[in-house]
C-alpha cells in the first residue's frame, strides 16, 4: 500500500465530474487500498478519488474504527430527514463549516468484489456518504456551508 498526496482546495481535479468505474481491474484494487490508507494516516473519515487526483466514482468510508466501506460508482437512491452540523474536509485543511444534510442515507454502490449493494446509514454515516459522492461531482461541502470558520 502507498500513501498518496491529497489535492487541496483550489486544485481544479476537485471541480471535475468524475467518471464511473467500468470494470474492477488490480489497479482499482490497489487504489483503494491506497485510498484508506492515505485516509486514516490524514486521521479522516472519509476521502473520494479526485481527493488523490484520480478521476473515477470511488471513494472509501470509516466512520466506525476497523469497518472501511468501498463505494465504486455510488449513487444516492434515498434519503430522509434532516441534520445541521459541522463538516470538514481533508481538501480544505484547518477549516470547518456548518452544512445542512439529510439525517438518513441510502446509498447503492460496487463492491471490490464487482456485487452491487445497497447500505444505510445515518447521522455522520449519512453526512459522509453525501460529502464524499459530491466529490465526485465536483462539489465541496464549502459550496453548500451557511457558516464557515477556522478550526
Ligand atoms: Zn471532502
Amino acid at each position: 500500500m502507498a500513501k498518496l498526496q491529497i489535492r487541496k482546495i483550489g486544485d481544479d481535479v476537485l471541480r471535475k465530474v468524475c467518471r464511473p468505474v467500468e470494470e474492477i481491474t488490480p489497479r482499482i484494487l490497489t487504489l483503494l487500498d491506497d485510498m484508506t490508507e492515505t485516509m486514516r494516516a490524514a486521521d479522516g473519515v472519509g476521502l473520494a478519488a479526485p481527493q488523490v487526483g484520480i478521476l473515477r466514482r470511488i471513494v472509501v468510508i470509516e466512520v466506525e474504527e476497523g469497518n472501511v466501506i468501498e463505494l465504486i460508482n455510488p449513487k444516492i437512491i434515498a434519503t430522509a430527514g434532516e441534520q445541521v452540523g459541522a463538516e470538514g474536509c481533508l481538501s480544505v485543511p484547518g477549516r470547518r463549516g456548518t452544512v445542512k444534510r439529510p439525517k438518513h442515507v441510502t446509498v447503492r454502490a460496487t463492491n471490490r468484489r464487482g456485487e452491487v449493494f445497497e447500505m444505510s446509514g445515518s447521522d455522520l454515516l449519512a453526512r459522509a456518504f453525501c460529502h464524499e459522492i459530491d466529490h465526485l461531482d465536483g462539489k465541496l461541502y464549502v459550496d453548500r456551508a451557511t457558516r464557515m470558520e477556522e478550526d
